[in-house]
C-alpha cells in the first residue's frame, strides 16, 4: 500500500495521523509541513508565549520519539506545490523538487491571516501572529516598543493587547465593530472584557477602520483612521481574521465556498480527503 499523506503539519494534520493510528491503518503515513517545527500547538502563541513564560519546544504536540515509535514521517520545510493522479493513485510535488506517492491524500492546510490592504501595511514594525517565527519576532518588536497598535479586537487582538500591557507599553486597539467580539459574545460579555483591558489601560476606538499607517522611513510611527485621528505606533500587530487555503483543494475539484472568515477558524472545514469523499473509498482500511 502507498499510504496517506498528509498536506499540513499543523493540529489538524497531526491529529490525523495519530488517529490513523490509533484506529489500526497500518500503511505509510508523510506529514508534509511548509514551516520549520514539528506540529505544534498555536493557542499559547498570543498568551504563554508572548508572556516570556513559554519556549518553542513547550509548545511541540509531541516529541520526534512518538512520530518515530508510530511510523509516522514529518517532513518540515516542504510545500505541496502540485498533487496529480493517475487512477486510484497520486503524486504530491514538493517545492523541494522531492515527490511523495499516495493512496489517500488528507489536506490540513488550515488559513493564513487576513492581510490589512491599505497604505503603509508593508511598513516594518507592522506584523501578524500566526506562527511560532511570528511570535518570536513579537516578542522582539515589543521588547522595543513603546506605543502599539492592535488592529482588530478579536481574541488574538486582545490577547496581544493584554501581553504588551504586560510590558508596559502603551496599547490602542482598533475594531471596526462597535462592540468586542460582537460576532461570538453576548453584549455583557463583550462589555466585561472591554472594563477588563480598559482597566489593565488598553484604550479602544470602536466602528473605526484603519485607512493609512504612516512611518519615517521604512518604520511604522502612526496609524491614521476614518474619522482622522491619528495613533502614535511604533509597533502594529494585525489581527482581523484568517483566510482559508484553497488552493490545492481547488486543484482537486473539492467543494469550497472561497469565503474568508473573521474569526480565527475558517467557515467552513476544509480538510478534504482524496479520492473524493464517498463513504467506501474514505474508509482507512
Ligand atoms: C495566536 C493564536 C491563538 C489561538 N488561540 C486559540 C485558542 O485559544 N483556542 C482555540 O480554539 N483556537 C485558537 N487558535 C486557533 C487554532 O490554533 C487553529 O484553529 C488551529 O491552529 C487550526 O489548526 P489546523 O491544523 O487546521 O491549521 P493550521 O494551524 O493553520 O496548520 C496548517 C499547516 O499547514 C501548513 N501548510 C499549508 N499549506 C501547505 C502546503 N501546501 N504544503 C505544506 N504545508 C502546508 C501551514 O504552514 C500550517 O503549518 C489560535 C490561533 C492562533 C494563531
Amino acid at each position: 500500500m502507498t499510504g496517506t499523506v498528509i498536506v499540513g503539519a499543523g493540529q489538524a494534520g497531526a491529529q490525523t495521523a495519530f488517529s490513523l493510528r490509533e484506529f489500526g491503518y497500518t500503511a505509510p503515513i508523510t506529514i508534509v509541513g511548509a514551516e520549520a517545527h514539528h506540529p505544534y500547538q498555536r493557542p499559547p502563541l498570543s498568551k504563554a508565549f508572548l508572556a516570556g513564560t513559554a519556549d518553542p519546544q513547550s509548545l511541540l504536540l509531541r516529541k520526534q520519539a512518538f512520530y518515530d515509535k508510530l511510523e509516522i514521517d514529518v517532513r518540515s520545510r516542504c510545500t505541496v506545490r502540485d498533487v496529480e493522479f493517475a487512477g486510484d493513485r497520486g503524486t504530491a510535488y514538493l517545492d523541494t523538487g522531492e515527490i511523495a506517492p499516495f493512496d489517500r491524500l488528507v489536506l490540513a492546510v488550515g488559513g493564513r491571516p487576513r492581510r490589512l490592504d491599505v497604505p503603509g501595511s508593508d511598513l516594518d514594525g507592522v506584523t501578524y501572529l500566526r506562527t511560532i517565527d511570528d511570535a518570536m519576532s513579537i516578542c522582539a518588536l515589543l521588547g522595543r516598543s513603546n506605543s502599539v497598535v492592535v488592529i482588530g479586537g478579536g481574541f488574538i487582538g486582545l490577547e496581544v493587547a493584554a501581553a504588551a500591557r504586560g510590558r508596559d507599553a502603551a496599547v490602542t486597539v482598533v475594531e471596526a465593530a462597535p462592540r468586542l467580539l460582537s460576532r461570538s459574545l453576548a453584549p455583557d460579555m463583550s462589555e466585561f472584557l472591554r472594563d477588563a483591558h480598559e482597566t489593565a489601560g488598553v484604550t479602544f476606538h470602536f466602528g473605526a477602520a484603519v485607512t493609512a499607517i504612516e512611518g519615517d522611513g521604512e518604520h511604522v510611527r502612526r496609524v491614521i483612521l476614518t474619522d482622522g485621528s491619528q495613533i502614535a505606533a511604533d509597533a502594529v500587530i494585525v489581527g482581523i481574521g484568517l483566510e482559508p487555503r484553497l488552493e490545492l483543494a481547488e486543484r482537486l475539484g473539492l467543494e469550497t465556498d472561497g469565503e474568508s472568515s473573521s474569526t480565527s477558524i475558517p467557515r467552513r472545514v476544509i480538510t478534504g480527503c482524496w479520492p473524493p469523499v464517498t463513504a467506501p473509498s474514505c474508509r482507512i482500511r
